[in-house]
């Protein structure tokens, strides 16, 4: 008796299941461990949909086996029947066993490892240690985030949120996103990005709808048209991120115009030093490199053009710190002066931010986390640049909510 309760122990099926058997099996060139088992009395024949006892329909596909955890470097498998039953509402379906999910061949003990993995580790150091492919660990965790997905209500007390649109598949490809600025969580994600898609978010959320106060978002008209209809009340600002990432790409543009104009008139050593750069402006000064501090000197030396350029960009990015009263001062002064900047990228976004200023306003005004819409964001990018790809949207969903929308299981046997 003892050594069975070792067993069920060892092999993490305390409920629900009797262990019949254990047996070292050789498996190919390896040896495994088969545990064969079997669900307890009350635990038979029932729906995996819904738990209810039901009428048993056929042998299914006859005895199959689920792979668990391995006991010290020796794989180990359980087996038992996999029955069909007739459920009155969902069918005839694989009768439910209490180690594992409904369709899967891995434990609940061994895809809420390789979940938890995943959300701390690299993808390779996961496949490696589990013995499992990408492709395996991404459908793992699809199941598993949906399993707790369907018990935790995500869109419960949201009052702050972010909207915003992900590419993915080489900007082929989008997500829309929203996230809870009070928590800093991923709380619904669906592909595509047009405003049915986010109507479907606002469908789900339904009158609580009405508690929002804020939304942030980028400055796209198809989020904003919905949100003012959906949630008319909800204060609407522009997430700063967003912002300065248009005068990034606005600096960039001068400094590409600047190097052409060098190349052709034949200064090509000019030209070079001005192609390394790239990122000494682009970069926030805080994060500069002592050689691109001195590259950035250089710059302001010799190249007022393109140092006005980025002190235009840094002193929007100091709007949004500073925030309040003294920003939307600091705001109105960085307008007049990129009018008459003489680069044309500027005075072109000078119009674009005028004419997003009401919501440029409030974001100064309220004072949303960036800090944790823009984490989500650039850890959304990174998800989608993996080189091991996602063979759907749903797959990547999953792996967002595993790591940003707090889906993620806890260790097995651990306390909690
Ligand atoms: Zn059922």
């Amino acid at each position: 008796m003892s050594a069975v309760r070792v067993w069920k122990r060892l092999l993490g099926v305390e409920r629900g299941t009797v262990i019949e058997s254990v047996e070292l099996v050789t498996d190919g060139a390896e040896q495994v461990v088969v545990a064969r088992v079997r669900p307890t009395r009350r635990q038979r024949l029932r729906c995996s949909r819904c738990a209810r006892r039901c009428r048993r329909y056929d042998g299914g596909h006859g005895r199959r086996r689920w792979r668990t955890l391995d006991l010290g470097t020796v794989r180990a498998f359980l087996e038992a029947e996999a029955p069909r039953v007739s459920c009155r509402e969902h069918g005839v379906v694989v009768a439910a066993v209490a180690w594992a999910r409904p369709g899967a061949r891995f434990t609940r003990a061994f895809e809420d490892t390789c979940a938890w993995l995943t959300a701390h580790a690299s993808a390779s150091t996961v496949a490696q240690l589990l013995r499992v492919t990408w492709r395996t660990v991404t459908a793992i965790v699809t199941r598993v985030v949906a399993d707790l997905a369907g018990r935790v209500d995500q869109l419960d007390r949201l009052r702050r949120i972010g909207i915003d649109e992900i590419a993915h598949r080489k900007g082929q490809r989008y997500l829309t996103c929203v996230i809870d600025h009070d928590t800093g969580r991923l709380v619904w994600a669906a592909p595509g990005r047009d405003m049915a898609t986010l109507d479907v978010f606002f469908d789900e959320l339904g009158s609580r709808s009405e508690a929002l106060t804020h939304v942030s978002a980028d400055a796209a008209d198809w989020i904003h048209t919905v949100v003012a209809d959906r949630a008319p009340q909800a204060i609407r600002c522009l997430d700063p991120f967003h912002v300065v990432a248009w005068a990034t790409d606005a600096v960039d543009e001068v400094r590409r115009e600047m190097w052409n104009r060098l190349r052709r008139t034949g200064k090509t050593s000019q030209a070079k030093t001005l192609k390394g750069s790239r990122w000494a402006l682009l970069k926030n000064p805080r994060d500069l490199t002592t050689a691109q501090r001195t590259t950035l000197a250089a710059i302001a030396a010799d190249n007022t053009p393109l140092y006005r350029a980025y002190l235009l960009k840094e002193q929007l990015r100091a709007c949004f710190a500073v925030k309040g009263v003294d920003g939307r001062r600091l705001l109105a002064g960085w307008l007049a002066w990129a009018r008459r900047s003489r680069l044309a990228p500027f005075t072109k976004l000078a119009a674009t931010i005028a004419r997003h200023l009401p919501l440029i306003r409030n974001t100064l005004d309220h004072g949303l986390s960036n800090a944790r819409v823009e984490a989500t964001n650039t850890h959304l990018r990174v998800l989608t640049r993996r080189a091991y790809g996602y063979h759907s949207p749903e797959a990547l969903i999953a792996m967002a909510m595993l790591t940003r929308g707090g889906l993620c299981p806890p260790l097995p046997g651990r306390a909690a």
